[in-house]
């Protein structure tokens, strides 16, 4: 589903990603943890082309994108098949849970207001926040405004999910109610990518886990084996100091 090739990625003089190369196999959920500064978000970013690869090139299904000027068409594309949740929920302040649910259904997606409707109630269902359909994001927890960011993005059905540290921005005590929202949605179908540091998270609901330091991949292997048998000393010494 995900195809990654010679990725590189600059900002002026700082190489951040020095080539990274992986693949992620449809319905998996890959977890990447790392220290800060490693190039994670910039990895996850570079994906649905928030940031432009400096060199290599990325296909997600059938899309391929290599380095260079990319069009805002190769953009659109590609970020048809991708769903991004971000650190700071981004919920438009002035629409209610259900109109943020629906807003891209309707202008992007072209859909009817009943059916988006419909559909943004499946969603929010899905997340626990059928109830709180026609509160404002202000009227809201952070935990329960992740869920509706969450069932924002699920709603436009991408083939791909992306979510970059989805509850770093939470109070400590409502980070377990939007870990569970994702640990369901990781059990579905849909391809997931996330980056965290809730290590015994991404060591439980995980398929594989990617270990990323100093812009590499140091090791990418199923938790099991990250966790309990690291290959390489650094993974070794980051998870002794974090977990
Ligand atoms: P992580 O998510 O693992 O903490 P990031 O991908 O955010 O790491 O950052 C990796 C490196 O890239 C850091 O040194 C950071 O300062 C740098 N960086 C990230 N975004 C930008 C940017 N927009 N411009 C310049 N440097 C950046
Ligand atoms: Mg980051």
């Amino acid at each position: 589903m995900i195809e990654v090739s010679r990725l590189e990625k600059r900002y002026a003089g700082n190489h951040v990603l020095k080539g990274i190369d992986f693949h992620v196999r449809q319905s998996e959920t890959v977890a990447i943890i790392g220290p800060s500064g490693s190039g994670k978000s910039t990895l996850i970013r570079c994906l649905n082309l928030l940031e432009q690869p400096s060199a290599g090139s990325i296909r997600i299904e059938h899309q391929q994108v290599h380095a260079g000027a990319i069009s805002k068409k190769t953009i659109h594309a590609l970020r048809q098949h991708t769903g991004m949740v971000f650190q700071a929920f981004n919920l438009f302040p002035h629409l209610t849970t259900l109109e943020n649910v629906t807003q891209g259904l309707i202008t992007v997606q072209r859909k009817s207001r009943t059916q988006a409707q419909e559909e943004g109630m499946h969603f929010l269902t899905k997340v626990g926040m059928a109830a709180k359909a026609q509160s404002y994001p202000a009227q809201l927890s952070g935990g329960q405004q992740q869920r509706v960011a969450i069932a924002r993005t699920l709603a436009m059905q991408p083939k791909v999910l992306l979510m970059d540290e989805p509850t770093s921005a939470l109070d400590p005590e409502l980070v377990q109610e939007v870990l569970q929202v994702i640990r369901a949605i990781a059990q579905e179908a849909i391809t997931t990518v996330i980056v965290t540091h809730e290590l015994r998270f991404a060591q439980e609901v995980a398929d594989r886990v990617m270990f990323i330091d100093g812009g590499k991949i140091i090791e990418f292997a199923p938790p099991a084996e990250i966790f309990q048998r690291p290959k390489q000393p650094r993974t070794a010494l980051f998870l002794s100091k974090y977990l």
